[in-house]
């Protein structure tokens, strides 16, 4: 039974840990084991739920205190703000958690925390929760654990055997935009303990190789996070960071978060009236477009064009900059080709290259499939697609980029781009 008292820091803490977005689904399976309490449904790992901003937050998101002893510019838990603090014992977050995993009301936990008195200290309460909920508890639900930068080796270690997902936030793609805003951190004291991580998931695989029973080590891989927006770092900064980490395997997702004005009187950070919410989806997509349609960061943003446009998404940007490689021949062309055309998805490009293999494909047979025609008939020639309507459809070199760009971009997404763009400016001199 929780008392009042407890409710109260749980409301503290579960406000102090919301601007933490790297949490989302783990992709670990947990299946139900006799004697432990739970699992994780097929594939999927936990449930998500959106905070009121429209972020994604896991179902208990906590921290284990917001007392911090560092002073992090863009954090609302940072030792100079003057906000409610709380710090839950060890065994009472053991308690919360279990009872609302027992309620229904979660499906797991992702667990953070300030740094009080030192790394170690911190980390040591961490990685307790975490190997009794497993071990006394007997808690079979899905774990995403924060690691504490700087705490020893043999703490990230002992912690990434009961946790399904770990991470590091870099938060800031430039060391010196860090430093200025984080005089404490810099990116070595990040760095060092991802790479850890990644050791010990490339470890465990070769173990596990050998004996089929040895422990898991961090199933899920890590994550990260960058603030978007706090400073000024062009998105080609942040992209080239990204795409560094995804050279490591174990490095599942980067997350982007657009900075959310916490700490509006201090005046290394920018003035923002709403986070940018549009950047931040643009930086998801070219994230994808990176991880799955083999995109380079310098094709997406380069010296040029340093940030994404607003206005379109990075495809149609991409395309829009290149019309001599269209339009695509869709019953010639080859997978990688088919996947720069704006309005195809990996799913559609393989389904039409394994079906060209019995039939020439028509328009009708892209619709069929999911193409997005609106977008893709500018980019594309194939079977029946020259007449529509009776009249020869212009594509890209026809129409010319600037005279296209228009006809996809709609009078809602110029608005969006046009307000956001405007926030940029509020950086003090
Ligand atoms: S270390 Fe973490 S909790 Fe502490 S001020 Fe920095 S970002 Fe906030």
């Amino acid at each position: 039974m929780l008392t009042d008292k407890t409710m109260e820091k749980l409301r503290v803490l579960t406000e102090s840990a919301k601007y933490d977005v790297s949490c989302s689904s783990s992709g670990t399976v947990r299946g139900g084991k006799k004697g432990m309490v739970g699992n994780t449904v097929g594939g999927v790992g936990i449930c998500h739920t959106f905070a009121d901003d429209g972020r994604c937050v896991s179902l208990l998101k906590i921290m284990l205190t917001n007392y911090c002893m560092y002073d992090c510019a863009y954090c609302v838990n940072r030792r100079s703000n003057d906000i409610k603090r709380a710090t839950l014992s060890v065994s009472e977050l053991e308690a919360i958690t279990m009872e609302f995993y027992r309620r229904n009301y979660i499906e797991g936990l992702f667990l953070s925390s300030g740094v009080v008195r030192n790394p170690d200290y911190t980390m040591e309460r961490l990685t307790a929760i975490v190997r009794d909920l497993r071990l006394v508890h007997r808690f079979n639900g899905y774990i995403h654990l924060k690691a504490i930068p700087g705490a020893s080796q043999e703490l990230l270690r002992e912690a990434g055997l009961y946790a399904d997902r770990m991470s590091v936030n870099i938060e800031i793609p430039r060391e010196e935009s860090l430093k200025m805003l984080a005089p404490e951190k810099d990116h070595r004291s990040v760095f060092l303990p991802m790479q850890l991580i990644h050791q010990g998931v490339l470890e465990n695989k070769e173990d596990r190789r050998h004996y089929r029973h040895a422990p898991r080590f961090v199933p899920a891989g890590q994550s990260t996070q960058m603030i978007v927006g706090a400073t000024q770092d062009s998105d080609r900064e942040i992209l080239t960071m990204s795409s560094l980490l995804y050279g490591q395997p174990s490095m599942r997702r980067v997350y982007y978060s657009g900075y959310v004005s916490v700490n509006t009187f201090d005046s290394r950070l920018p003035v923002l009236k709403q986070p940018p919410l549009v950047r931040e989806n643009r930086l998801y997509q070219a994230d994808w477009l990176l991880r799955f349609y083999h995109f380079k960061v310098e094709e997406i943003v380069d010296d040029a064009n340093p940030n994404l446009d607003l206005e379109v998404d990075p495809k149609l940007a991409w395309a829009l900059r290149h019309p001599e490689v269209f339009p695509v021949d869709i019953n010639t062309a080859d997978y990688e080709m088919l996947l720069r055309v704006p309005g195809l998805g990996t799913k559609s490009a393989w389904l039409i290259v394994n079906s060209r293999r019995f039939n020439r494909l028509t328009s009708f047979d892209l619709k069929k499939m999911g193409v997005v025609m609106k977008k893709a008939k500018y980019f594309i020639t194939c079977h029946e697609l020259a007449s529509e309507f009776g009249q020869q459809v212009a594509g890209i070199n026809e129409l010319r980029p600037e005279r296209l760009r228009p006809l996809l971009v709609s009078k809602a997404e110029q608005k969006l781009a046009a307000a956001e763009s405007q926030l940029s400016f509020d950086f003090e001199p």
